[in-house]
């Protein structure tokens, strides 16, 4: 169902195709996104400058290829500060998305940082937990939920999933996985 792009699931029971294909625009500062959240994403970043806080992508889309490249580029370094590689794969694990179980492959993840000049990390993650909503974007991996999401807290990591799911999810405190076992009764729909 065409409408249903916005809330494809993604994680490590639900991973992604290695040829996963998405339209993709470039942000001004040479990041991209799915086409379709492109407007949602600028009035975001808009609100935020009203507010003042100072936020910019860090990382939107991430393709198979460049996410199994960051894979191993953090195996190696953990090799290179002295873990086995078998330790190294265990711990990046935990950090790192494995290749396809991203959802910066989907277009419809982006990550925020601070423009450190004029705000701190703490004040754009506590404006996002707050506004992001309004824009159709969800803080997908909170404190509460790692059990579920599998994922460890990621302030920075918002996904789109429109304004209304966001707003639903949001006032009720869900993470993506309970919203569509809520709506949809079954993880697999
Ligand atoms: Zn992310």
């Amino acid at each position: 169902m065409d409408s249903m792009w916005n809330l494809i699931l993604v994680n490590k029971e639900h991973p992604l195709p290695k040829d996963f294909q998405v339209k993709l625009t470039t942000l001004p500062n040479g990041e991209a996104v799915d086409t379709r959240i492109y407007p949602a994403l600028m009035q975001l970043l808009h609100a935020a400058e009203a507010d003042g806080i100072a936020l910019y992508v860090s990382c939107g889309h991430r393709s198979y290829q460049v996410q199994e490249l960051l894979v191993d580029i953090n195996i190696q370094n953990r090799i290179k500060r002295g873990l086995s590689e078998k330790e190294a794969v265990e711990y990046v694990k935990k950090l790192v998305a494995a290749p396809g179980e991203s959802e910066h492959q989907l277009g419809l993840a982006v990550d925020f940082q601070a423009d450190a000049a004029k705000s701190t990390s703490a004040e754009i993650y506590e404006w996002l937990a707050l506004h992001a909503h309004m824009y159709g974007f969800i803080l997908r991996y909170s404190e509460e939920k790692v059990d579920i999401t599998g994922f460890r807290y990621e302030p920075w990591h918002f996904r789109y999933v429109g304004i209304e799911v966001a707003k639903v999810i949001y006032e009720k405190e869900l993470c993506l996985e309970e919203y569509l076992e809520e709506k949809y009764g079954s993880k697999e729909s």
